[in-house]
């Protein structure tokens, strides 16, 4: 891997910046409540926006064309970093929300979905030291919580 010093924010705000004109399309918009003390750690940066590109763009696709809110929290907090991603989309039913890491597990159509972004997305996070956890109430949306323990020196 090619982890370097930087910042996760700047990766939060620019895959943001990349989705949000073709998201706004639909109305769907998105919301950011970043911790300034969150530090500049070592992350394999271009791996890091893969995973928000693959957590947004699975928000933005359970809308189902409605419109909702992508909501992006960092917080830096007894020696962790925690990113929530939520959106008030399709929710998961309990019984999917065991299979949603594992590889080719999808719910879309053929040629929509490989099933493929939450496992990659886990294993970025793992080589992170990190961890993913999921919570969803159908109907009413999904949370996606990513914590990693604060390391400011080298690793
Ligand atoms: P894909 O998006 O190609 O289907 P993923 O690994 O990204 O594969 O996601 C696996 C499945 O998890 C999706 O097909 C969907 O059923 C469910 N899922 C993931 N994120 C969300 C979300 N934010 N809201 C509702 N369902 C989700
Ligand atoms: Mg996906």
């Amino acid at each position: 891997t090619k982890k370097g010093p930087a910042h996760i924010h700047d990766a939060i705000y620019e895959v943001i910046s990349v989705l949000k004109h073709q998201f706004s399309l639909d109305n769907v918009e998105f919301e950011t409540h970043l911790d300034p003390q969150v530090p500049t750690m070592h992350w394999d940066i271009n791996k890091m926006k893969q995973v928000f590109m693959n957590l947004f763009m699975n928000a933005r696709q359970a809308m189902n064309n409605r419109g909702g809110l992508i909501r992006v929290e960092t917080e830096c907090k007894d020696g962790f970093l925690t990113v929530r991603v939520s959106d008030n989309g399709c929710g998961i039913p309990p019984e999917h929300l065991p299979r949603i890491f594992d590889p080719f597990f999808t719910t879309k159509p053929t040629g929509v979905g490989t099933g493929l972004g939450l496992s990659v997305s886990y294993g970025i996070i793992v080589e992170h030291g990190g961890t993913i956890s999921v919570e969803s109430e159908p109907e009413k949306g999904t949370t996606f919580t990513i914590t990693f323990p604060v390391t400011e020196g080298n690793d």
